[in-house]
């Protein structure tokens, strides 16, 4: 395949950096040079800057009808179905996640912008009573000029999650994908200036977040960041935007149980438990990394979950039947070894994994690994891998696995199998997380868009998709009538 050329988009116009610089990013499916990417400098995010504070301030779209604006959404939904093929490859070649996951994600990403073309129109502020003499009522007015900082796991998807939602409440935009997978999002600003939003109101610039990044974050014409990706850089960009009060909202890491009692249905918790700590190889904030399983059917469950896992087909990525496809790049290959090496030095019996698979050479393929024997104070089940490594700990009493459970800087997701509704429900109260599914591996995210997606604890702050989302979006003005003067 020839090599990619990509530019920034600024004000409507897909533009070289003013630099002139480029980086190069790589195809996760074999780690050769997949495209050359203008690279945003700071001179760059000033007019980007510019245009989306221009774009915000005349009016043009925070203005618009919400139902109108919603129509442009709509067409936005439509034209990623339209491209959903292309897209999906395009996803599939940088990142290496499977084509079924990718083109999952572009389908979700299109049903966003249909959720939040659909929702602006109806997101009402209220009137408060006050009596005769007063009428007071609350604006949803929109915050102004976003910038959306995105992770490399999911980048379609992540942007989908930030523009939506904020082009939906009317403000502008400017967005900076990850370094390591920026394609998508390039392919989306064609897609926002093909359905007619106007010039200005969605700005995308790649670029490097530790320099790119953190001027965003301290930039005066920016009023919000929302930020996907590692909890360390998200506490950096929380500190860099106190002085100015910035508003943010971010989505960070996780390590999140899978509760499996003894009375659950224990085949299709050791199946589901393969898609939830192995998915997208494992690189995924909702994986369930730590699986915490009753003492009484812990070997019972161990054998079905490395029997499943077996099972699991990885390969291209490219190929329809693959399940699980490399990982980013060759550095998270040596960092998600490295977890597997101190694991077993901690004490862990290697149950499956631990290895490259045989065969698979030209990536960064690493074999689904579960490590048994686990203790929930050991560092790899206490800290992100961010590969395809699950911990299986043992638990005796409903009490001992909530507060393991708990005892995690982290709170992002989690899964509790069992028969018994009542005990999965106050498990489910008792976990110290934004997510909780039970008796599934999948989260508020399977349906895409309907309900809040976010963290406790240092998982995050703020919620993504459903209403949640639209309202951090906006700020809330009140207005005080006296009708009596
Ligand atoms: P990073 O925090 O390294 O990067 C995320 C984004 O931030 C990239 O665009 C990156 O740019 C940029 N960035 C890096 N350093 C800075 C900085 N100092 N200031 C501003 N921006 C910066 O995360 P990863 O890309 O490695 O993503 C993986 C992480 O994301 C995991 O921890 C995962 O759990 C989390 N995540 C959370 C989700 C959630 O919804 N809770 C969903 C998906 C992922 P560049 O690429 O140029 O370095």
């Amino acid at each position: 395949m020839n090599l990619l050329r990509t530019e920034l988009l600024i004000d409507g116009q897909f533009v070289p950096a003013q630099s002139g610089q480029t980086f190069t990013t790589y195809s996760a499916c074999n780690l050769q040079p997949l495209a050359e990417v203008a690279k945003a400098g700071l001179q760059d995010l000033d007019r980007a800057v510019v245009a989306a504070r221009r774009a915000f301030e005349d009016g043009r779209w925070s203005g618009m009808q919400p139902t109108q604006r919603g129509r442009f959404l709509r067409e936005i939904a439509q034209r990623i179905r339209d491209q959903s093929r292309a897209i999906a490859e395009l996803e599939t070649r940088n990142s290496g996640k499977t084509i079924g996951n990718a083109l999952n994600e572009v389908d979700a990403a299109a049903n966003v912008f249909d959720y939040y073309a659909g929702a602006m129109d109806k997101f009402y502020g209220d009137t408060i009573p006050m009596g005769d003499a007063v009428l007071d009522f609350t604006l949803r007015e929109p915050i102004g000029v976003i910038a959306a900082i995105t992770p490399w796991n999911f980048p379609f998807m992540a942007a989908a999650w930030k523009v939506a939602p904020a082009l939906a409440a009317g403000c502008t935009m400017i967005l900076k994908p990850a370094s390591y997978s920026p394609l998508t999002a390039l392919a989306l600003g064609q897609i926002v200036i093909d359905a007619g939003v106007p010039a200005g109101v969605l700005n995308i610039l790649p670029g490097p977040g530790a320099t790119l990044g953190e001027r965003i974050a301290t930039h005066p014409g920016i009023d919000k960041i929302t930020f996907t990706g590692e909890t360390k850089t998200g506490a950096t960009l929380l500190k860099l935007g106190a002085d100015d009060i910035k508003r943010i909202t971010l989505e960070l890491g996780g390590k999140s149980p899978n509760i499996i009692f003894a009375d659950a249905d224990l085949e299709k918790a050791a199946v589901q438990a393969v898609k939830a700590g192995f998915g997208n190889a494992g690189q995924s904030c909702s994986a369930r990394t730590r699986v915490f399983v009753e003492r009484s059917v812990y070997d019972q469950f161990l054998a079905r979950f490395v029997a499943a896992t077996k099972e699991v087909k990885l390969g291209d990525p490219l190929q329809a039947s693959t399940e699980i496809g490399p990982l980013i790049s060759q550095s998270q290959w040596d960092s998600v070894h490295g977890y597997v090496q101190l694991g077993l030095a901690e004490g862990c019996t290697l149950a499956i994994g631990g290895a490259r698979p045989k065969g698979l050479d030209g990536a960064a393929f690493y074999a689904p690994t579960i490590l048994a024997n686990a203790r929930n104070d050991m560092r790899v089940a206490q800290e992100e891998i961010f590969g395809p490594v699950v911990v299986v700990i043992a638990f005796e009493t409903e009490s001992d696995v909530v507060a393991m459970a708990n005892d995690n800087i982290y709170g992002l997701n989690g899964s509790v199998w069992t028969r018994d509704i009542a005990r999965g429900l106050r498990v489910a109260r008792a976990l110290k997380s934004g997510m909780i599914s039970i008796n599934s591996h999948g989260s508020a995210s399977r349906y895409g868009y309907l309900a809040p997606f976010g963290g406790y604890k240092r998982s995050g702050l703020g919620r993504e998709l459903g209403l949640h989302a639209l309202a951090l979006y906006t700020e809330i003005k009140n207005v005080f009538v006296d009708l009596e003067n």
